[in-house]
């Protein structure tokens, strides 16, 4: 991926703690990030769109995609092939766009191993309980499939610390201050800074004595 300037982020969380809330809500408040469709071979929920929350495909459609190599990353995750598509991504970021992955804990290793300068974080529930009364309250997945991701959850949250930053959406503003803040904070890293403002560094340190 030559030329790029934008920051790869990752977002995971066990299903129903509020990773794609938050993340929209994100997306609403700041310019410059947006959020890489992910293709899935799971049936649409209600209010889903094709395109827009999922590139929805057949399980054929999806091992051609894995055989061209056309994948960033790609998982098994309850019952269901999950992945994310390299072109896309690769464009927005050669943008100089920041770009959130929200997949799961095995997509995650996938996408550092290739990428270290990835950015990762982790969203946990305040409780089991609430994780439960959140996913049944979406109202969007029948009892079985509710059943079945509370069953993974442990196990997805059991690889928090494999993330840089852990965010507890608790009450949901605070969640997504902190959100915000981390992607602030990476925007003012020293490197990226540099990369953005590179006229504006030469034109300063331009009027000033070498260091000794
Ligand atoms: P200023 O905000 O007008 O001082 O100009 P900047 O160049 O600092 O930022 C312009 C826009 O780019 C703002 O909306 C920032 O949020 C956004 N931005 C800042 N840093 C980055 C970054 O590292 N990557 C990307 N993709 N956008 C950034
Ligand atoms: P995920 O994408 O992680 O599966 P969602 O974003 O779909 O989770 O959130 C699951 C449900 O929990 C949604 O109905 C959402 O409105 C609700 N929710 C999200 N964050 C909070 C919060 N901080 N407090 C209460 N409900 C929340
Ligand atoms: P949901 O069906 O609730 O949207 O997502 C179920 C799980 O699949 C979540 O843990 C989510 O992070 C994960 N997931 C969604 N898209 C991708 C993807 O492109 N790759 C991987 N590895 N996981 C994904």
């Amino acid at each position: 991926m030559p030329h790029e300037s934008g920051q790869l982020y990752v977002v995971s969380a066990p299903s129903g703690a509020g990773k794609t809330s938050l993340v929209s809500a994100l997306l609403k408040d700041m310019d410059h990030i947006g959020v890489s469709v992910s293709h899935t071979t799971r049936t649409m929920r209600p209010g889903e769109e094709d395109g827009v929350n999922y590139h929805f495909v057949d399980e054929p459609a999806f091992q051609a995609m894995i055989d061209r190599g056309e994948f960033f990353e790609h998982a098994w995750v309850f019952d269901r092939h999950y992945g994310t598509s390299r072109p896309a991504v690769a464009a927005r970021l050669a943008e100089g766009e920041d770009v959130i992955l929200e997949i799961d804990w095995q997509g995650a290793r996938q996408i550092r191993e290739q990428r270290p300068a990835t950015r990762s974080i982790f969203i946990l529930p305040p409780s089991f309980n609430a994780l439960r009364t959140r996913l049944s309250g979406r109202g969007q997945d029948d009892d079985a499939t509710i059943a079945r991701r509370m069953k993974d959850a442990v196990s997805e949250m059991s690889h928090f610390n494999e993330y840089d930053y852990v965010v507890i959406n608790d009450d949901f503003e605070v969640a997504l201050a902190e959100l915000k803040s981390i992607i602030q904070g990476e925007r003012c890293r020293s490197e990226r800074v540099q990369l953005r403002h590179s006229a504006l560094l030469e034109d300063l340190l331009s009027h000033m004595p070498p260091v000794e």
